[in-house]
């Protein structure tokens, strides 16, 4: 059996945060704008920029919130019950941008398709905490 290096410690051991991204568009971006900012109120979470256009790897208009490991359990239960009906993507970090994308996101409501290509010919990790 192999073992590699890393083995003595679990792989979650590097996820380093986390992105919830949620998704929009003109008819719930007030919406989605107020879930954002009353995130970033309650917990520690980091808002980024309400972009009312496609950006990254995302398929509709978002809004991405930061969180370090320990914010998880706070911020996905609220988002769970808060989201009426939004879709929110949810991702770890763990320095490999396409993997965490492909493998180990997951949904909150409804899926949706992720523009992967845009992570062609990138280094493996451009997104910032
Ligand atoms: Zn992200």
């Amino acid at each position: 059996m192999a073992h590699d290096a890393d083995s003595a410690s679990p792989p979650e051991a590097r996820i380093r945060g986390w992105h919830a991204h949620v998704y929009f568009d003109a008819n719930t971006l007030e919406h989605a704008r107020s879930l954002c900012e009353e995130a970033a109120r309650l917990f520690a979470v980091k808002m980024g920029r309400v972009h009312e256009q496609i950006v990254g790897p995302h398929p509709a208009w978002s809004c991405q919130l930061a969180l370090r490991p320990a914010v998880f359990a706070q911020l996905i239960p609220w988002l769970t019950l808060h989201r009426q009906g939004l879709s929110i993507f949810v991702h770890p970090i763990t320095g490999d941008d396409l993997v965490d994308h492909r493998d180990h996101g997951s949904w909150l409501g409804q899926s949706m398709t992720l523009n992967l290509g845009v992570f062609d010919g990138l280094p493996p990790t451009h997104f910032e905490l």
